[in-house]
């Protein structure tokens, strides 16, 4: 027998469902042994979970619980995305110490369905549990794609560019600002792209929709890592062309190259197309640059003004190191 819930945990629950809409794809949510979900006519579903972590991936004293809300849906709405796909519902697991305050939690809640409502992404279920130590969040999200039409990490050849939409770098930036001055606040809403990154799903939709990638992955641990598993999953190489990559910017700064090349968190979409495809210089809103091109050669070479080097995937690694 399982133990009694303890009235915080009951709260919780009862927070969530009020705070829950149903989907189109969604016939019972919370409230059921299991949510029934309903999938589209000859679509096949995709099914992502990741991890939120007090310590690795947040901060109680740097990240408001708003963005922390935010940030644990984003990543799995842009591994949808990646997958050229649609979310159609999220399940969420959260472990919360005793002592945390109520108002951090409705705080969360309120981040995570913000950007649920924004993507119609109805939270149709999940758990809670106390945690002995430091809140720990587990999204998973359940999205479709047309049968066969899934884009994955595979598909890349030789001789196609290499594409990435927005800027990198400027998330891994901000947050090394906050290691190097933890004292200092940062306002939230002066990083957005830190704080509150935007999961890149219609640009993602379009391209399937367009049939103009060949491989696709989100940036969640920077370009270098990203593109290796690109590079790996197709069997090819890449060379990366120094002067077009994107650079984000943190506050006022622009990072510089090996912030962009290296760091994670921005959750953009990585992209290639065959080099006789026209890709526009903005999809959905969204700029989109060509940063490069897959090579036969099973390496990753970055080409400056004077010189070109070999770089190794060297992502982002959370607080670690
Ligand atoms: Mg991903």
């Amino acid at each position: 027998m399982e133990p009694a819930l303890p009235d915080s945990e009951k709260n919780l629950i009862a927070g969530i469902r009020g705070m829950v809409r149903r989907g189109p794809g969604v016939m019972t949510g919370i409230g059921d042994d299991c949510a029934v979900l309903r999938a589209p006519r000859g679509a096949e579903l995709l099914v992502t979970t990741d991890f939120s972590l007090e310590g690795v991936h947040f901060r109680r004293e740097w990240h408001p619980p708003e963005a922390v809300g935010h940030r644990c849906l984003a990543r799995g709405l842009s591994d949808i995305a990646a997958m050229g796909g649609e979310p159609r519902a999220a399940f969420l697991s959260l472990a919360l110490p005793g002592k945390l305050p109520q108002p951090w939690v409705d705080r969360f809640m309120q981040g995570l369905l913000a950007l649920a409502g924004k993507f119609h992404t109805p939270l149709a279920g999940g758990d809670t549990a106390q945690s002995p130590n430091g809140i720990l969040a587990d999204i998973l999200v359940v999205g479709s794609v047309p049968q066969g039409k899934a884009i994955l990490r595979s598909g890349a050849r030789p001789g196609d560019g290499i594409f990435v939409s927005g800027e990198l770098g400027g998330s891994a930036a901000t947050l090394r600002r906050m290691m190097n001055a933890p004292k200092r606040k940062l306002r939230p809403e002066d990083f957005p792209r830190h704080f509150f990154p935007e999961p890149r799903l219609r640009v993602g939709r379009w391209l399937r929709e367009k049939e103009v990638a060949t491989a696709m992955i989100d940036t969640s641990d920077g370009l270098s890592t990203d593109l290796s598993h690109i590079c790996e999953e197709s069997g090819v190489g890449a060379e990366l062309w120094e002067e077009a990559i994107p650079r984000g910017w943190v506050g006022r700064r622009q990072v510089d190259v090996l912030e962009a090349l290296h760091g994670g968190e921005d959750y953009e979409l990585l992209f290639t197309a065959p080099s006789g495809r026209r890709v526009p210089a903005s999809i959905a809103g969204v700029p989109v640059t060509q940063i490069g091109i897959v090579q036969r050669v099973k390496k990753m070479v970055l080409q400056g003004v004077a010189r070109k080097r070999e770089f190794k995937p060297q992502g982002w690694e959370h607080f670690r190191g």
